[in-house]
Formats: structure tokens, C-alpha cells, sequence
């Protein structure tokens, strides 16, 4: 990739994008082209294709999105697949007409079907029913990778499309409701113990198993992607496969061993407490990550030391707010 391609991030203030942006800069691409919401909202055709006419991007990092924890894919399922549904829409049509060549689409683990064998290969997508509580979510992003696959087929486009695991890091979202298992653990164990609280409410039973990355080694892992010479990524380009690639870690952990983590990383001493009247979610969902390995990438950030990293960067946010 030319460092000075033109490269439009799409969603550069969420938890992706911003990791993205961190990493392009300091493998010193510059030419970065960012829109917050109000500059460009994806979700309009018009403005969307308008701003690809003009701005004419190289490549393109789809990491725009409506995301959230198990609660809020629950509770607000027609807004995850109607706003993810546009957006990939506008960005990917509008990349492919003005002659993108290269677009990397972010997915989610949550595509493969909630029963299937472990660790998920990248083959098992659609091979059976999905997870309820993010079927809306998941569906919209299998429909962007099949258009990612069709415009491939059809046009040669070189367009893929990543499934992460479960991720964190800098920037995350920290809602008590809405937000997701890690980010949500760190705000309540840090108020606990503040408050001298003695026990931390954790949704669910405890025992669905996770596996979590840090952000940016996922942006390392997209643009080590986009810098792989065509050929490398044959697999990812032929009539038969996907063009998907699976990103992780190759561990996961319990909920309740994850809590007890965390706790002893912010000084939370007290008890945990588990609401059964809470889903649950998949109980597991642990990504073979032979194929990024088999091209060379490994992740960098342990959990542990994650978790630390996360922690501080939610203490500057909140020491902001007061
Ligand atoms: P999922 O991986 O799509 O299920 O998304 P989440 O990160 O929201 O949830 C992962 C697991 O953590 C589920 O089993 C939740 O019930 C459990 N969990 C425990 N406490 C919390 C919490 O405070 N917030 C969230 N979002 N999940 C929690």
C-alpha cells in the first residue's frame, strides 16, 4: 500500500476506526481521509456516493457501524439492521463506482451460527441458525459480505472482509447498559470500589466462554491485510470461498474468570454477583485464527496487560468528565 494513497477510514471515532487511524499514522500513512457523523452521514446514499465522486479514495476501511453489547442488540434489533444495512450499501456501492481498489469491510464474530463447532472456521459461516439476541446485527453484515464476494466475482474487485472476536481498547464505549461485557466490568468494578460497594452485579451465569483482542492489534492486523501482495490472499479471492478471514486471539476465557480478572486489576475486592435473568448469549465463540497465522500475523497485547491499558485510557476519559 503506497504510503501516500488516499485512504478514507469510515467510522474513525469508534473503537476500530480510531485504532485504525492510530496505526496508519504511525506506519506513516498520511493522506487519511476522516468524516465524523455530522460532516457525512453514511446511512444517505446521496451524500455518501457524492463525497466518494469527490474525494476520490485509494482504499477504503469500513469500520462505520451501529454496534453495542448483547442488551442493546436485543432491544433495539431494527435499528442494527436497518442502519448497518445503509451503510455498508452506500460505502461499498459507492467505493466499487468510483473505482476503489482495495476495501477492507469489518464483520463480527456473531456471523457464525451460534452451535457450531470450536474454534469457528471461516467455512462455517451459514451453516446453521444464528444467535437470537444478534441475529439482526448479524444478518446485515452477512449480507455486506456477500456483497463484498459478488462484487469480486463480478468485477474483480478485491474487497474482504474481517471477522473480529470480541474487542476493547482505547476509546471504548462504557454505557452500563448498552455497552459490551469488558468496558462494562471496568466502569462497574471502578465504581464498586470507589463507592466501597461490596458486590459487582455480572449479567448472566458466568460461563459463557470469550475470547477478546485489543483494538489496535486488530488495526495492525487490517492493514497488514491490505499490504499482503494479491496472491498471498488467493484464498480470499476465488468463486468457491468467502472473502472473509477470521481475527483473534485463539484463547477465551469464562465471564466469570474474566470478572475475577478484572477485579483484581482495578482493586475490586468484593463479591460478584451473577443475574441469571440476564442473557446469556452464545455460550461460546472461539475463532481459528490458523489462516492469519498461516500468513504470518499473531497478536500482540495480552489480555491482562489490555485490560490495564483500557483502564487507564477510562480513568483520563473520566477524569475529563469531572
Ligand atoms: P456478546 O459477546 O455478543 O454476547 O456481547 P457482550 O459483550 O455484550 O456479552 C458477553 C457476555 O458477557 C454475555 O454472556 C453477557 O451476559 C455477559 N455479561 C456479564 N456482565 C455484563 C455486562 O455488564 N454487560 C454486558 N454487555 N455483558 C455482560
Amino acid at each position: 500500500m503506497d504510503k501516500n494513497a488516499r485512504i478514507f477510514v469510515a467510522g474513525h471515532r469508534g473503537l476500530v476506526g480510531s485504532a485504525l487511524v492510530r496505526q496508519l499514522r504511525k506506519q506513516g500513512y498520511e493522506k487519511l481521509l476522516l468524516q465524523t457523523h455530522d460532516e457525512l452521514d453514511l446511512t444517505n446514499s446521496e451524500a455518501t456516493h457524492s463525497f466518494f465522486k469527490k474525494n476520490k479514495p485509494d482504499y477504503v476501511f469500513l469500520a462505520a457501524a451501529k454496534v453495542g453489547g448483547i442488551l442493546a442488540n436485543k432491544n433495539y434489533p431494527a435499528d442494527f439492521i436497518e442502519q448497518n444495512l445503509a451503510i455498508q450499501q452506500n460505502v461499498i456501492t459507492a467505493a466499487y463506482k468510483n473505482g476503489v481498489a482495495k476495501l477492507l469491510f469489518l464483520g463480527s464474530s456473531c456471523i457464525y451460527p451460534r452451535d457450531c463447532h470450536q474454534p469457528i472456521r471461516e467455512s462455517y459461516l451459514l451453516t446453521g441458525a444464528l444467535e437470537p439476541t444478534n441475529r439482526a446485527y448479524a444478518l446485515a453484515k452477512i449480507a455486506g459480505i456477500e456483497l463484498c464476494w459478488a462484487l469480486n466475482r463480478q468485477h474483480g474487485t478485491q474487497y474482504i472482509s474481517v471477522m473480529p472476536t470480541n474487542l476493547y481498547g482505547l476509546g471504548d464505549n462504557y454505557h452500563l447498559e448498552n455497552s459490551h461485557v469488558l468496558p462494562a466490568l471496568i466502569r462497574k468494578m471502578h465504581e464498586a470500589k470507589i463507592k466501597n460497594n461490596p458486590e459487582v452485579v455480572v449479567w448472566g451465569t458466568g460461563t459463557p466462554l470469550r475470547e477478546f483482542l485489543f483494538s489496535d492489534d486488530l488495526a495492525d492486523a487490517c492493514i497488514f491485510l491490505f499490504q499482503e501482495p494479491k496472491e498471498r490472499l488467493a484464498h480470499l479471492f476465488n468463486e468457491n470461498e468467502p472473502p472473509l478471514i477470521n481475527i483473534g486471539c485463539g484463547e477465551d476465557l469464562s465471564i466469570k474468570d474474566l470478572s475475577i480478572l478484572i477485579a483484581k486489576i482495578i482493586g475490586f475486592s468484593g463479591d460478584l454477583k451473577f443475574d441469571v435473568r440476564k442473557p446469556d448469549g452464545t455460550p461460546r465463540k472461539l475463532l481459528d485464527v490458523s489462516k492469519m497465522e498461516n500468513l504470518g500475523w499473531r497478536y500482540q497485547t495480552p489480555l491482562s496487560q489490555g485490560i490495564k491499558i483500557a483502564y487507564q485510557d477510562f480513568m483520563e476519559k473520566l477524569s475529563k468528565e469531572i
